[in-house]
């Protein structure tokens, strides 16, 4: 995962800071260690148990809002990100896996997902 500031992007923090916008770039493990639990959805700390009561460092109630937040952010912009597991839809997953993974092997290229987490400014 690559984490750059991003001057153009403001966050606003539910406390009412606002802070310099951090964009992250996640690949696609970062992605899925999000979806399961096992990273912060607001902060990208990773976790040695999956779905914590709330992260210890930025208190995001992570059993109870993590899948919804994944949602907001991640379905709909990363191809096969969802919040449950449905056995149809992980099964179509992983066989996009598979293809992706084909096709760095053949191409050499390594798919990348950059998504930032905060709205833009419009300038
Ligand atoms: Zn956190």
């Amino acid at each position: 995962m690559i984490v750059a500031d991003d001057i153009g992007i403001e966050e606003v923090h539910p406390d009412g800071r606002r802070t310099t916008g951090v964009k992250y770039i996640l690949c696609d493990e970062d992605v899925e260690a999000i979806r399961q639990g096992y990273r912060c959805v607001n902060c990208q700390e990773n976790f040695n148990e999956a779905f914590p009561e709330a992260c210890m460092v930025c208190g995001f109630p992570c059993r109870e809002k993590q899948s919804e937040m994944f949602a907001r952010i991640y379905v709909g912009h990363v191809p096969g990100a969802r919040t449950g597991i449905d056995v149809e839809a992980e099964a179509d997953r992983m066989e996009a896996e598979a293809e992706r993974r084909a096709f760095e092997e053949r191409t050499n290229i390594r798919v990348v997902i950059g998504k930032s987490l905060k709205k833009e400014h419009r300038a």
